[in-house]
């Protein structure tokens, strides 16, 4: 199966259990049918493909940095794929949000000696049940060394290989301990789950996102990127600033739609039954999901 069948059948096989079925924790993904790819972006700089978030990865000789690490059973192919870049050990873990898809392999690292690094919120929801609703998936308290160790309410800066990664926490979006990452000088933006390329945009309200926050958490990107920028989308193919844009513009339309749909009197129901579709990388998807969302947040504000 390739990376984007895979990053297309979790969220679709999610949907449809998504009905009255208590939440249940995902299956493991299967490390045999799983490729990870690599493309290099910059000197010291490259980003790794497989199932789940796409990985930003840093190297050189400081140590490797890794933003994200996909799913458990995967750590051994990461880590084997990056050894081919001529990394060191990974001294730092950056995780963008605590979903399982890009802090599954947390423990791995986390035992092998990696500082892991995240918004507070990230611990927080790590060390107790988490729930992702809109995903109808639970999942356990982390263990220990899967909890980042190193934690901040607002950003910070590392500073390593040459260059300076600088994180960023911007608030209340894909969810609520949600940062982007920046290499300044190698001029590559990780932008986690906030900017996701792989489908609709997904709001885990559940986890405290909002879409009124991931608007302002582009609009955050934007202001960090120029036109030569190299963008790593949470999931999908590498992007540009225009791509952003061009996402924050239509992510920005789809809820002005569902607020006038909501004036003119529709429920959510009646809303769903229009079947809106939105424009992804591969091609229109629906949207279902966005349009509980954005629902919701409207009516959580009357
Ligand atoms: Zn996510």
């Amino acid at each position: 199966m390739n990376r984007i069948a895979v990053a297309a059948v979790l969220p679709t096989a999610a949907i449809l259990m998504a009905a009255a079925a208590p939440p249940t924790t995902p299956a493991p993904v299967d490390p045999a049918k799983i490729e990870i790819t690599t493309t290099k972006l910059a000197p010291g700089v490259a980003v790794l493909f497989g199932a789940g978030g796409n990985i930003g990865v840093s190297y050189g000789v400081d140590g490797t940095v890794f933003v994200d690490d996909q799913f458990a059973p995967l750590t051994p192919k990461i880590l084997a794929a990056t050894k081919a870049l001529d990394s060191k050990a990974v001294k730092f873990v950056i995780n963008t949000h605590w979903h399982f898809d890009h802090s599954g392999g947390n423990e791995n690292l986390g035992k092998e000696g990696s500082v892991i690094v995240a918004h507070d919120n990230v611990r927080r929801r790590m060390s107790a049940e988490g729930i992702i609703e809109e995903l109808n998936a639970k999942f356990p308290p982390s263990p220990k060394a899967a909890l980042p160790s190193v934690t901040f309410a607002e950003g910070v800066n590392l500073h390593l290989n040459d260059d300076a990664l600088k994180v960023a926490h911007v608030r209340a979006a894909h969810t609520d301990g949600d940062s982007i990452v920046k290499w300044e000088k190698a001029n590559v933006l990780h932008m986690g789950d906030v900017f996701n390329r792989s489908g609709a945009p997904f709001v885990d309200r559940s986890s405290g996102g909002s879409v009124a926050g991931m608007i302002a958490a582009m609009d955050a990107g934007l202001k960090l990127a120029d036109d030569k920028t190299q963008v790593i989308p949470g999931h999908g193919p590498m992007s540009t600033k225009a791509d952003m844009q061009a996402y924050r513009d239509a992510l920005a339309a789809f809820n002005t739609r569902i607020a006038a749909e909501v004036k003119a009197g529709k429920t959510q129901d009646q809303i769903l039954a229009m079947k809106l579709t939105w424009k992804a990388a591969g091609g229109d998807v629906p949207a279902d999901r966005l349009v509980r969302s954005a629902y919701q947040d409207l009516a959580a504000k009357k």
